[in-house]
Protein backbone atom coordinates (compact mmCIF):
# COMPACT_ATOMS: atom_id res chain seq x y z
CA UNK A 1 0.00 0.00 0.00
CA UNK A 2 0.94 3.48 -0.50
CA UNK A 3 -0.33 6.42 1.41
CA UNK A 4 -0.40 10.14 0.43
CA UNK A 5 -2.53 13.52 -0.03
CA UNK A 6 -2.24 13.04 -3.90
CA UNK A 7 -2.99 16.88 -3.86
CA UNK A 8 -2.71 15.60 -6.89
CA UNK A 9 -1.37 12.53 -7.44
CA UNK A 10 1.49 12.60 -9.91
CA UNK A 11 3.57 10.24 -11.80
CA UNK A 12 6.63 9.96 -9.00
CA UNK A 13 3.98 8.12 -6.79
CA UNK A 14 3.10 6.00 -9.64
CA UNK A 15 6.70 4.94 -10.37
CA UNK A 16 7.39 4.86 -7.04
CA UNK A 17 4.54 1.98 -6.87
CA UNK A 18 5.35 0.34 -9.85
CA UNK A 19 9.09 -0.22 -9.54
CA UNK A 20 8.16 -1.67 -5.68
CA UNK A 21 6.02 -3.46 -6.94
CA UNK A 22 7.77 -5.41 -9.34
CA UNK A 23 10.95 -5.90 -6.93
CA UNK A 24 8.57 -7.21 -4.74
CA UNK A 25 6.91 -9.05 -7.02
CA UNK A 26 3.54 -7.92 -5.66
CA UNK A 27 0.22 -8.16 -6.28
CA UNK A 28 -1.71 -5.63 -5.77
CA UNK A 29 -1.03 -1.77 -4.90
CA UNK A 30 -3.47 -0.38 -2.65
CA UNK A 31 -3.10 3.57 -3.11
CA UNK A 32 -4.56 5.16 -0.27
CA UNK A 33 -5.30 8.89 -0.08
CA UNK A 34 -5.58 10.79 3.00
CA UNK A 35 -8.69 11.95 4.74
CA UNK A 36 -9.72 15.57 5.31
CA UNK A 37 -7.31 16.87 7.77
CA UNK A 38 -7.94 18.70 11.24
CA UNK A 39 -10.08 22.07 10.28
CA UNK A 40 -6.85 24.34 10.88
CA UNK A 41 -5.06 22.44 8.23
CA UNK A 42 -8.37 22.21 5.68
CA UNK A 43 -7.89 25.12 3.95
CA UNK A 44 -4.88 24.30 2.43
CA UNK A 45 -5.64 20.81 1.21
CA UNK A 46 -7.94 20.00 -1.96
CA UNK A 47 -11.20 18.02 -1.20
CA UNK A 48 -10.64 14.10 0.03
CA UNK A 49 -13.25 13.36 -2.90
CA UNK A 50 -11.11 15.16 -5.67
CA UNK A 51 -8.15 13.98 -4.49
CA UNK A 52 -9.41 10.23 -4.36
CA UNK A 53 -10.98 10.60 -8.07
CA UNK A 54 -8.03 11.76 -9.11
CA UNK A 55 -6.06 8.27 -7.69
CA UNK A 56 -8.81 6.03 -9.29
CA UNK A 57 -7.98 8.32 -12.75
CA UNK A 58 -4.45 8.17 -12.53
CA UNK A 59 -4.00 4.63 -11.55
CA UNK A 60 -7.39 2.83 -13.48
CA UNK A 61 -5.32 1.74 -16.52
CA UNK A 62 -3.31 -0.65 -14.18
CA UNK A 63 -4.58 -3.99 -13.26
CA UNK A 64 -2.54 -4.36 -10.19
CA UNK A 65 -3.20 -1.06 -9.42
CA UNK A 66 -6.50 0.02 -6.98
CA UNK A 67 -7.35 2.78 -4.82
CA UNK A 68 -8.97 2.17 -0.76
CA UNK A 69 -11.35 4.95 0.73
CA UNK A 70 -10.08 3.35 4.40
CA UNK A 71 -8.63 6.97 5.08
CA UNK A 72 -11.18 9.26 2.96
CA UNK A 73 -14.53 7.68 4.67
CA UNK A 74 -12.76 7.40 8.36
CA UNK A 75 -14.45 10.18 10.78
CA UNK A 76 -11.86 10.77 13.51
CA UNK A 77 -8.43 11.81 12.71
CA UNK A 78 -6.53 8.68 10.93
CA UNK A 79 -2.71 7.49 12.06
CA UNK A 80 -1.02 4.98 9.76
CA UNK A 81 -1.76 2.19 12.40
CA UNK A 82 -5.24 2.71 11.66
CA UNK A 83 -4.95 2.12 8.25
CA UNK A 84 -2.59 -0.75 8.28
CA UNK A 85 -5.18 -2.01 10.67
CA UNK A 86 -8.20 -1.47 8.38
CA UNK A 87 -6.34 -2.98 4.86
CA UNK A 88 -5.04 -5.97 6.67
CA UNK A 89 -8.52 -6.94 8.39
CA UNK A 90 -9.84 -6.70 4.62
CA UNK A 91 -6.68 -8.68 3.40
CA UNK A 92 -6.08 -11.02 5.75
CA UNK A 93 -3.12 -13.76 5.83
CA UNK A 94 -1.45 -10.96 3.12
CA UNK A 95 2.10 -9.75 3.77
CA UNK A 96 2.00 -6.42 3.44
CA UNK A 97 4.41 -4.11 2.12
CA UNK A 98 4.12 0.09 3.49
CA UNK A 99 5.86 2.07 0.18
CA UNK A 100 7.25 5.56 0.95
CA UNK A 101 9.37 8.35 -0.27
CA UNK A 102 12.39 8.49 1.53
CA UNK A 103 11.50 12.20 2.78
CA UNK A 104 9.24 10.67 5.19
CA UNK A 105 11.24 8.17 6.55
CA UNK A 106 12.53 10.09 9.59
CA UNK A 107 8.77 11.17 10.22
CA UNK A 108 7.80 7.30 10.60
CA UNK A 109 9.63 6.95 13.69
CA UNK A 110 7.27 10.12 15.29
CA UNK A 111 3.75 8.68 13.94
CA UNK A 112 1.31 7.35 16.50
CA UNK A 113 2.32 3.48 17.35
CA UNK A 114 5.55 2.93 15.53
CA UNK A 115 6.93 0.27 16.85
CA UNK A 116 3.45 -1.53 16.03
CA UNK A 117 3.91 -0.11 12.65
CA UNK A 118 6.70 -3.40 11.84
CA UNK A 119 4.55 -5.48 12.94
CA UNK A 120 1.75 -4.63 10.69
CA UNK A 121 3.77 -4.34 7.24
CA UNK A 122 7.49 -4.38 5.66
CA UNK A 123 8.40 -0.79 5.16
CA UNK A 124 10.19 0.18 1.87
CA UNK A 125 11.66 3.82 1.12
CA UNK A 126 11.93 4.64 -1.97
CA UNK A 127 14.34 7.61 -3.55
CA UNK A 128 13.44 10.62 -4.01
CA UNK A 129 15.22 13.50 -5.69
CA UNK A 130 16.80 15.59 -3.02
CA UNK A 131 16.62 12.50 0.13
CA UNK A 132 19.55 10.61 -2.02
CA UNK A 133 19.60 7.13 0.18
CA UNK A 134 23.16 7.50 0.51
CA UNK A 135 22.72 10.84 2.74
CA UNK A 136 24.45 11.21 5.95
CA UNK A 137 21.63 12.76 7.61
CA UNK A 138 19.08 9.63 6.22
CA UNK A 139 21.68 7.35 7.95
CA UNK A 140 21.00 8.79 11.31
CA UNK A 141 17.66 8.16 11.70
CA UNK A 142 17.93 4.68 9.38
CA UNK A 143 19.86 3.24 12.28
CA UNK A 144 16.60 3.71 14.75
CA UNK A 145 14.73 1.26 12.85
CA UNK A 146 14.22 -2.44 13.92
CA UNK A 147 16.61 -4.34 12.08
CA UNK A 148 14.69 -6.24 9.20
CA UNK A 149 11.80 -3.63 9.57
CA UNK A 150 12.94 -1.35 6.70
CA UNK A 151 14.11 -2.01 2.95
CA UNK A 152 15.47 1.22 0.67
CA UNK A 153 15.70 0.97 -2.40
CA UNK A 154 16.92 3.16 -5.70
CA UNK A 155 14.25 3.72 -8.48
CA UNK A 156 14.31 6.03 -11.10
CA UNK A 157 14.20 9.53 -9.88
CA UNK A 158 11.64 11.97 -10.65
CA UNK A 159 11.94 15.58 -9.76
CA UNK A 160 8.37 15.68 -9.08
CA UNK A 161 6.49 17.18 -6.11
CA UNK A 162 2.57 17.45 -5.85
CA UNK A 163 3.48 21.10 -4.33
CA UNK A 164 4.94 22.01 -7.20
CA UNK A 165 2.00 20.62 -9.35
CA UNK A 166 0.08 22.78 -7.54
CA UNK A 167 2.17 25.90 -7.91
CA UNK A 168 2.09 25.53 -11.91
CA UNK A 169 -1.65 24.87 -12.11
CA UNK A 170 -2.07 28.55 -10.02
CA UNK A 171 0.45 30.15 -12.16
CA UNK A 172 -1.30 28.63 -15.37
CA UNK A 173 1.77 26.51 -16.20
CA UNK A 174 1.79 23.28 -17.83
CA UNK A 175 1.43 20.14 -15.55
CA UNK A 176 1.06 17.88 -18.74
CA UNK A 177 3.40 14.76 -18.53
CA UNK A 178 4.12 15.55 -14.77
CA UNK A 179 0.49 13.95 -13.85
CA UNK A 180 -1.43 11.63 -15.93
CA UNK A 181 -3.45 13.37 -18.94
CA UNK A 182 -7.02 12.56 -17.19
CA UNK A 183 -5.53 13.90 -13.77
CA UNK A 184 -4.82 17.64 -15.96
CA UNK A 185 -8.18 17.28 -17.00
CA UNK A 186 -9.54 16.99 -14.05
CA UNK A 187 -7.95 19.53 -11.98
CA UNK A 188 -9.21 21.79 -15.36
CA UNK A 189 -12.83 20.68 -15.06
CA UNK A 190 -12.84 21.48 -11.31
CA UNK A 191 -10.92 24.10 -11.29
CA UNK A 192 -9.12 22.96 -8.18
CA UNK A 193 -5.76 25.25 -6.93
CA UNK A 194 -7.71 28.05 -8.41
CA UNK A 195 -6.44 27.22 -12.10
CA UNK A 196 -9.66 28.65 -15.14
CA UNK A 197 -8.42 26.17 -18.49
CA UNK A 198 -4.68 24.60 -18.62
CA UNK A 199 -3.64 25.36 -22.00
CA UNK A 200 -3.49 21.94 -23.99
CA UNK A 201 -0.37 20.10 -24.55
CA UNK A 202 0.70 19.97 -28.49
CA UNK A 203 -1.54 17.53 -30.17
CA UNK A 204 -3.75 16.97 -26.74
P1 LIG B 1 3.46 17.47 -1.32
O1 LIG B 1 4.45 18.29 -2.10
O2 LIG B 1 2.09 18.06 -1.25
O3 LIG B 1 4.00 17.00 0.02
P2 LIG B 1 4.26 14.97 -2.53
O4 LIG B 1 4.69 15.11 -3.95
O5 LIG B 1 5.33 14.86 -1.48
O6 LIG B 1 3.24 16.14 -2.18
P3 LIG B 1 2.64 13.11 -1.08
O7 LIG B 1 1.20 12.85 -1.34
O8 LIG B 1 3.04 13.95 0.08
O9 LIG B 1 3.27 13.75 -2.44
O10 LIG B 1 3.48 11.76 -1.06
C1 LIG B 1 2.97 10.47 -0.89
C2 LIG B 1 4.15 9.51 -0.85
O11 LIG B 1 4.83 9.50 -2.12
C3 LIG B 1 5.22 9.88 0.18
O12 LIG B 1 5.71 8.69 0.76
C4 LIG B 1 6.29 10.55 -0.66
O13 LIG B 1 7.56 10.44 -0.05
C5 LIG B 1 6.22 9.75 -1.96
N1 LIG B 1 6.66 10.52 -3.13
C6 LIG B 1 6.13 11.67 -3.58
N2 LIG B 1 6.75 12.12 -4.69
C7 LIG B 1 7.74 11.23 -4.96
C8 LIG B 1 8.76 11.15 -5.98
N3 LIG B 1 8.86 12.10 -6.94
N4 LIG B 1 9.59 10.09 -5.95
C9 LIG B 1 9.48 9.15 -4.97
N5 LIG B 1 8.55 9.16 -3.98
C10 LIG B 1 7.69 10.19 -3.96
MG1 LIG C 1 4.87 15.12 0.60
Amino acid sequence: MMGGTFDPIHHGHLVAASEVADRFDLDEVIFVPTGTPSQKESSKVSPAEDRYLMTVIATASNPRFSVSRVDVDRKKITYTVDTLRDIRAQHPGADLYFITGADALASILSWQHWEELFDLANFVGVSRPGYELGDEHLADYLDKYPPGALTLIEIPALAISSTDCRKRAVENRPVWYLVPDGVVQYISKRQLYGTRAQPSSEGA
